[in-house]
Parts: C-alpha cells; structure tokens; sequence
C-alpha cells in the first residue's frame, strides 16, 4: 500500500540535501549538486547524477552547489532542486501536495527567505515554511529553545561553519564563516602536493580525512595509504600518511573554526555564556564528527562540547520535529499558506 505523504523538511546544505519525513526519517540523502548546460542554462541533472557529471562531461555543463557557501546562489537552479527532491520523495502516486518546511542560512534577509517560500510553493508545496538553520540543528538535537537559558549550536557541514546562541527561541549572536569541510579537504590536499610532490583528488583528502584525521596529535598514530599523480613524473604514486601529519596539514582551517567560537562568545551576553558552560556546547553536521574535535575545543575555550546523536541529521530531523509541531514554533517560523 502506498504511504502518502503531507508533510516534509528539507535539509537545503552545502554540501548534501537531506529530505525528511514525520514518522519515517531520512528518505533521500543526495549531494547538492544541479548540472546546467551552459547555453540555454537548462537543468540537466539533480543530486547523485549531477554529481556523476561533474569530470565526466563536455564541457558545455556545468555543475552548479545551489547552496555554495551558505548562501542561496541562484533561485532559479533551487527551485528547480526543490521540485526535484519534492518528486522524488513523493513518488507519482502522492495525491497530496505537502506542507514543506526548508531550512535556510542563518545570515538570510527577509527577500531571500521570501524567494525561498515563494521557489518551494512553485516547485509543488501546498504550504511552505522556513526556519533559520541553527534554530533547526538545535531542535534536532534535542535542545528546549524557549527556554530562557542559553544554548551555543556550532554547526561544521561542508562549506560552512555556523555558530549561533540561542535563547527563548530566537538567535542571540551567531556567526558564518566559510571554512568547515570542503576547505579541510583541500588542506590536506595542499599539505601532500607540498610535502609529498604528489596530486590527490578531493574524494581522496576526504577519505584520508575521515579515516585517519584528527583535530589534536595523538600518541598512537594511524597511517593511511594514499594513491595520487607524481607532480614530477606525471606517473600514479602511493605514500603513507599519518595521523599527525594531517593534524599539521589542518591547523589553519581549525584555528579559523576555533576563532569562530570565541568571536561568538565575545558578543554573548555574561548570563548566557555561563549557561553554556555550564551544558556544553552542542555540536552538529558532519564535520564535527572530525575525531578530537570535542577536545580541541576545550583546550582553547575551556568550554565542554557534546557531539549531538547523529550529528549529520540534526537540521533533517529539526524540520520534522518543526512540521509537526507548528504551534510550538511558530514564532521560529516564517511562512506561506
Ligand atoms: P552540509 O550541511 O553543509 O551539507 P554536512 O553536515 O552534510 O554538510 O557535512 C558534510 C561534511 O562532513 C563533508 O565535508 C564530509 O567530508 C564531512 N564528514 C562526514 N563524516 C565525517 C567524519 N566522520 N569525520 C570528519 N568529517 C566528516
Ligand atoms: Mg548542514
């Protein structure tokens, strides 16, 4: 029997668009990619095929990261990934159009969130919402936002890095910087061209990052074996890497996440920031899943972070949470009926 489907959220990142439903969770989770041909600026492709296109093609398309830094660089390709995600997490048989709630950078204006609403009505909403990111990862990861108490959320996805206070459910202080995933990778990529002579692709930083990285050097290392192109010969070449090595290779790009975190705390009222001491400080999106972060963190600020369960998930399940509970949020919530 056909599930139908009225309500969804959808997670808008830089680097994966994740669509949730009430009551069944995380059903699509696809790159934010859209290829465009570069003539006509048609949309070619959405998600995992766009993704595929992207080195593989004439150069007559293009890949376009609708989201790329935070910020909502082309309406027109959102839209049309909007309606994308909407069709396929509804199926042909879906006979509802759905509510749909989108998450959107913290730093937007109001036109933008407008813009928002009005692409997610024309791509097939019945109702649309939007609610800035960092009040959804903190919803999603549990926390009482109304609550007269302070609340950090430090968001690390691919190509931003968001940190925000909260307190009665709306944002004290926050800040965006463009320096979280993507730009770690390419560190480590920089790192093993300059000391190895050796050109590795992005997937490949990535892994070596996800596999063997670290925020703080460690006493047991971990080596990894890594494939690239010798700058020299021009020839395929494997090196070893370890642990500590990509420690160094990260410095720059951490001290930039850390230099976040205090701005932040610079501008947060005194009662609220020893809220935070005293909960911690909540971490979400993928990269905070780098291991040591949490301890990083607390050597240069003092300050206890907790990694929220499934970090990746925290703004996907927020919009649900949000969905079904609309009256509660609402004062969060922007929208169009
Ligand atoms: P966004 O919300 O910007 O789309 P995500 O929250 O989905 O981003 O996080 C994507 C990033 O998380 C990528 O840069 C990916 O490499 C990184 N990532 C995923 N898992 C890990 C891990 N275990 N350790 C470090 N980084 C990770
Ligand atoms: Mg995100």
């Amino acid at each position: 029997m056909p599930i139908f489907i009225r309500k969804l959220g959808i997670d808008l990142g830089t680097a994966n668009t994740l669509v949730f439903v009430p009551g069944l969770g995380v059903v699509l989770n696809e790159p934010s990619v859209v290829a465009v041909s570069e003539q006509d600026k048609k949309v070619l492709a959405v998600g995992l095929e766009a993704k595929e296109m992207i080195g593989r093609t004439p150069d007559n398309i293009v890949a376009y990261r609708p989201m790329k830094d935070g910020v909502i660089a082309d309406y027109r390709v959102t839209e049309a990934m909007l309606r994308y995600y909407l069709n396929k997490a509804l199926g042909k048989w879906n006979i509802f159009k759905p509510e749909v709630m989108v998450s959107v950078p913290a730093g937007v204006t109001s036109t933008e969130r407008r813009a928002v609403i009005e692409a997610t009505i024309k791509a097939g909403a019945k109702n649309a919402y939007v609610v800035k990111e960092p009040i959804l990862a903190a919803i999603g990861a549990g926390i009482p936002i109304y609550e007269a108490k302070g609340h950090m959320v430090v968001d690390i996805g691919g190509g931003t890095t968001d940190v925000a206070v909260i307190s009665l459910g709306g944002i004290v202080s926050s800040t965006s910087i463009k320096c979280a995933g993507d730009k770690i990778d390419k560190a480590i990529a920089d790192f093993i061209k300059k000391n190895f002579n050796l050109a590795i692709g992005d997937k490949t930083a990535e892994e070596v990052k996800i596999v063997i990285g670290s925020a703080v050097p460690v006493e047991e290392e971990e080596k990894y074996s890594v494939k690239g192109r010798d700058l020299l010969t021009g020839l395929p070449r494997t090196i070893e890497i370890s642990t500590n090595q990509v420690v160094a290779a990260l410095d720059n790009e951490l001290k930039q996440i850390v230099r976040a975190i205090k701005d932040v705390f610079q501008e947060t009222p005194p009662e609220l920031a020893a809220d935070i001491i005293d909960q911690g400080i909540t971490m979400t999106g993928g990269t905070s899943q780098l291991k040591n972060l949490q301890e990083l963190i607390f050597r240069k600020t003092g300050v206890k972070s907790i990694l929220a369960d499934n970090a990746l998930f925290c703004v996907a399940h927020g919009t649900g949470v949000a969905l079904e509970h609309l009256d509660t949020y609402k004062k969060s919530i922007s929208s169009k009926r």
